[in-house]
């Protein structure tokens, strides 16, 4: 079998791995923090009716431009923001690949504070971006004196934040953020995807675009809106950032289906996020019940939580794989970080977690 080493590959991709959170379909899927509660069947049934109005004229390529798509993003946020500040594709995976396509690049240097998403570093790699970790302090905060002696340091072309922070939960604060723009003059980027979980009331970095033509705010519809298989995700910023991205996207990179069920979707916002407080209140049991059985659970503002205190990872992963339980294990030693599910599938976790002898440490 050849190898994609044996092939006239970049050479610096040599060596390294893809993507690789196992998906395996088991009873309770708790690991890429996903809404486990499925789309309700009126909004299915809308969503439905549009795709079949787009079905209409599919031997034609789609808007562009994603018009209608970008005005309900930005009604959708609020914050004064218009469709001109707004842009989309398929997931919020491609907006950043796209954003590092024009901000980044060879000769160019992302700055980031792990343990964070990991497909950060892997798009900064896929477009030869240089990747420049930084230390994060106890906790895993970033006070703002942290980000700003870390910008001073490295004299990165472009920073990125990630709030609530994957895998810890962590939040970032608007503090940190403005003291990160103001000591760099390259692009600020703030990776919102579990911004609708957060506590009522705490301040998105969307309250800091105003003024502010490098700070760039992503988001997704794969988290609080339970729909990741459509692949949607966008960023609020400046309108130059929109233009800046036109030069890399492919022409019609959102299809007419996405676009339509992305519509259908915002329609609907009201009962597309009705389960955000269930799953805050499972992710807060978690928290809780993890403290009590022993280990330790950080605190989350996201839909999955981050414990330590885990004897072998590798073990209770795969013995909780068994009993048809999938979590993930995120390669930090003595850690494993599971998703908010249903109360059901919260309690079956739990449950078997509690039910395992020796597994902490
Ligand atoms: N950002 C963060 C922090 C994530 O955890 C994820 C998904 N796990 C994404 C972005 C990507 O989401 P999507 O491409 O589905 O929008």
């Amino acid at each position: 079998m050849t190898s994609f080493d044996e092939l006239p590959i970049r050479d610096d991709l040599r060596g390294l791995k893809p993507y690789g959170a196992p998906q395996a379909h088991v009873r309770v899927e708790l690991n890429v923090n996903e809404n486990t509660h499925p789309v309700p069947a009126d909004v299915v049934d809308d969503i439905m009716r549009r795709i079949h109005v787009a079905l209409g004229t599919i031997n034609r390529y789609p808007d562009r431009e994603f018009t209608a798509l970008r005005e309900a993003l930005a009604g959708y946020l609020g914050h004064g923001l218009t469709a001109e500040n707004m842009w989309a594709a398929n997931g919020s995976n491609e907006v950043i690949q796209q954003l590092l396509q024009a901000f980044g690049g060879p000769g160019r240097s992302v700055l980031a504070f792990p343990p964070t998403y990991s497909m950060h570093s892997i798009i900064a790699a896929g477009t030869g971006t240089q990747w420049i970790p930084a230390q994060r302090d106890a906790e895993f905060e970033i006070s703002p004196a942290t980000a700003v002696a870390a910008i001073q340091a490295h004299q990165p072309d472009i920073v990125f934040f990630c709030t609530p922070n994957n895998p810890t939960g962590t939040p970032v604060s608007v503090e940190t953020i403005a003291a990160a723009y103001d000591a760099t003059e390259g692009i600020v980027f703030v990776d919102e995807a579990y911004a609708e979980f957060a506590p009522e009331g705490e301040p998105t970095a969307l309250t800091l675009l105003e003024g502010r033509p490098r700070l760039v705010i992503s988001r997704t519809m794969s988290k609080a809106f339970a729909f990741a298989g459509a692949r949607v995700g966008y960023l609020a910023a400046d309108p130059a950032v929109a233009d800046a991205l036109r030069l890399v996207r492919l022409p019609y990179h959102l299809s007419a289906l996405t676009q339509a069920a992305a519509e259908g979707a915002l329609a609907h916002t009201p009962a597309m996020l009705a389960m955000v407080d269930d799953i805050r209140g499972q992710r807060d049991r978690l928290v809780r019940e993890l403290a009590v059985l022993g280990y330790t659970p950080y605190p989350s503002s996201a839909n999955f939580v981050l414990f330590g205190g885990v004897r072998d990872p590798q073990d209770v992963f795969d013995k909780l794989l068994a009993q048809g339980i999938i979590i993930r294990d995120i390669g930090l030693p003595h850690h494993l970080r599971v998703t908010a599910g249903t109360e059901a599938e919260t309690t079956e976790f739990l449950d078997a977690l509690a039910a395992l002898d020796g597994s902490i440490n």
